[in-house]
């Protein structure tokens, strides 16, 4: 089979590798809370607490249900706004809605992060979207701020700090389409006791279940919901995260080709990355749309790997445009009272603009450099045709 051209962990995903699968399988118990072993769960979250350095880790379904518990945790009250970015993935939104809170969209900054600046002073909940492994700001005004790691995980703050666990809490992606893949799969981390305890207790049925026993609950336990990952899961997310820094060395070193190779400030911007910054790709900002356009068909026609960020676009989206819901009354939306006046009078015609201008260059971790200076002159070979 011919590795999958984007910086997937599916292209690790080795059974040979996968001794903690094996020992689950043999056991044939796949329920975490049941294992006469140590059971898989807890040993994926000891090695993301140690790795990431952060106190609290929970494994869970997956991200958007991650997001879901982190803003229950900081146990807001229905119809409380979420101030998030109008550019990440519909999941964002999906997870403060389904919790019944309202998200309002925020312009984002020139490297597609949320503009911390335009988060009002009184803002309560806000969530930040490190996009394509880009690790952007953390506002240090707003009392709970949650950190959607889904596209960065391994990234890093400046300061050194692994991205999610600056703000209260942080929330990983194994999804297919992600860095690491488990199929499906979501880590949540904190530093915050009474956080984790929450959403620990939240995901699984409100209870405080200890390990081999029927879950319990008293006089204080709330409602809550089954979002326990199993056994299979999280032994292939172990297996994922042994090769992250492999990940993460094969980016940084095709990334450093793909710079040297495509470079050429007078027909296009390379936007900067941080040195912390995950370099799944190398992003292009052209003068406009149509020219990005142009470039993008070249680049399709040569079968090169890239991606962009129109979809991504959350003002335009379905979902957030027309304001619809699957309750009668039009739950949450229904709390508002002007859902037209959400996000004021700005119609986020600048970020859209410098989204549609912009073409990523998919950089393949696993190439050798050989093969990566290969692939950055066929994309600079397209760009010489078009510009
Ligand atoms: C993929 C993604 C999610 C959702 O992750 P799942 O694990 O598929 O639920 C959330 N936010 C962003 C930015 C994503 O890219």
């Amino acid at each position: 089979m011919s590795l999958r051209k984007l910086p997937y962990g599916a292209n690790y995903l080795d059974r040979e590798e996968m001794k903690h699968l094996d020992d689950a399988l043999k056991e044939k118990i796949l329920f975490r809370y049941t294992t006469e072993r140590r059971s898989s769960g807890d040993i994926l979250e000891e090695m993301v607490s140690s790795k990431f350095r952060t106190d609290y880790v929970l494994a869970t379904l997956n991200c958007t249900q991650g997001l879901r518990l982190a803003l229950l945790s900081t146990q807001p009250k229905v119809g409380d706004k979420v101030y998030m970015p109008a550019m990440t993935f519909i999941a964002t939104a999906g997870a403060i809605l389904s919790n019944g809170l309202i998200p309002v969209l925020v312009d984002v900054d020139e490297n597609f992060t949320i503009d911390i600046s335009q988060i009002p002073k009184d803002a309560e909940r806000a969530i930040v979207c490190h996009m394509d492994g880009h690790i952007g700001n953390v506002p240090e005004h707003v009392p709970f701020v949650i950190e959607d790691v889904a596209q960065s995980i391994g990234g890093r703050f400046e300061d050194g700090m692994y991205a999610g666990t600056k703000g209260s809490i942080g929330v990983y992606s194994f999804q297919h389409a992600k860095i690491l893949t488990s199929g499906q799969g979501g880590i949540v981390v904190t530093d915050d006791k009474e956080l984790y305890s929450r959403f620990r207790s939240y995901h699984d049925h409100g209870s405080n279940r200890q390990h081999g026993e029927y879950p319990t609950w008293d006089h204080e336990s709330f409602f809550g919901e089954n979002m326990i990952a199993n056994e299979a899961q999280t032994s292939i997310q172990i297996q994922q995260l042994d090769h992250l820094q492999e990940i993460s060395a094969g980016l940084e070193r095709g990334y450093a080709v793909f710079e040297e190779v495509i470079s050429d400030t007078s027909r296009f911007r390379v936007l900067t990355r941080n040195s912390g910054d995950q370099k799944l790709s190398l992003r292009l900002q052209f003068e406009d749309k149509s020219t990005r356009d142009r470039v993008l068909e070249a680049v399709k026609a040569k079968g090169l790997p890239f991606w962009n960020y129109d979809r991504y676009f959350l003002p335009d989206h379905p979902v957030l445009k027309e304001k619809n819901s699957i309750y009668a009354d039009n739950f949450p939306w229904s709390l508002v009272e002007d859902p037209e006046e959400l996000w004021g009078d700005t119609d986020f015609s600048e970020t859209k603009a410098r989204i549609e201008s912009t073409l990523c260059l998919s950089v393949s971790p696993e190439q050798s450099v050989d093969q990566q200076y290969e692939e950055a002159k066929k994309f600079r070979a397209a760009l010489d045709l078009v510009l």
